[in-house]
């Protein structure tokens, strides 16, 4: 950093000083959450599936190669899935006024978890598609909160964000609850529009929530089909099942 940002950067802090995005409070730098509500959030940062990052209890052993079920079946369609944290009601007071209250302010510690996440993984993405949506919700709602998160991440991993090669239809959310209700209703709702952008391809897929997996797999299998190499994904918050 150069001198001139050092000092703009001082000047900027004067006038507006780092406060948490969340209640307020003031906080060392610009984006980050204060102590208080950071232990609010459930990170996953124990052990888990060394595939799908599916958090196992916390006085669970694996060895270093354990797998969920889903995973060790061959069920899921990604070489890797991370989340930063568990989707519980911490996770969704910030999520909902994220995704429609327009508080975009969110995707700077968002984004930054959902990197940390990643920590264990080694992945070089060519490039990282935000999960899109359908045109219809994009126009209801000003902004894909998936591509506010994607930014950061792309700019870390040097890999650009491809905006238009996927397209979604717009279907109605009926409320499925079980993985192949939701697998059901997402099946057929993307198209690859330029399959030479994506051919021999490693794609890293970003999404704010993942529920059952089933819209993550869905992209996949048409990446795939289109000629990618390899599907990541990463997510920030992922609902798990209370066993
Ligand atoms: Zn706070
Ligand atoms: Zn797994």
């Amino acid at each position: 950093m150069s001198v001139i940002n050092k000092y703009f950067n001082k000047v900027l802090d004067f006038l507006f000083p780092p406060s948490c995005p969340i209640c307020g409070a003031p906080v060392e730098s610009h984006g980050h959450l204060c102590g208080d509500c950071w232990s609010c959030f459930e990170w996953i940062d124990g052990p888990h599936c060394v595939c799908c990052g599916y958090p196992f209890p916390d006085d669970y052993e694996p060895d270093s190669n354990a797998m969920c079920p889903v995973c060790a079946a061959g069920k899921n369609e990604l070489d890797f899935i991370r989340a930063a944290c568990i989707y519980d009601d911490m996770s969704r007071s910030v999520m909902l006024p994220f995704k429609h209250g327009g508080r975009i302010k969110f995707a700077r510690f968002m984004s930054h978890a959902m990197i940390w996440a990643l920590r264990d993984v080694d992945i070089k993405p060519d490039i990282v598609i935000p999960v899109p949506l359908a045109n219809r919700r994009l126009f209801h709602r000003g902004y894909n909160q998936a591509t506010l998160l994607a930014r950061e991440i792309s700019r870390v991993y040097n890999a650009p964000i491809d905006y238009d090669s996927v397209h979604r239809l717009y279907r109605p959310n009926m409320g499925h609850k079980t993985h192949a209700e939701r697998a059901r209703n997402i099946r057929g709702v993307f198209s690859v529009m330029d399959t030479g952008k994506i051919r021999g391809k490693k794609i890293l897929l970003v999404d704010d929530v993942m529920t059952s997996g089933a819209t993550f797999d869905e992209l996949a299998r048409v990446l795939r089909r289109a000629g990618a190499v390899a599907v990541y994904g990463v997510v920030f918050c992922r609902v798990v099942r209370a066993d």
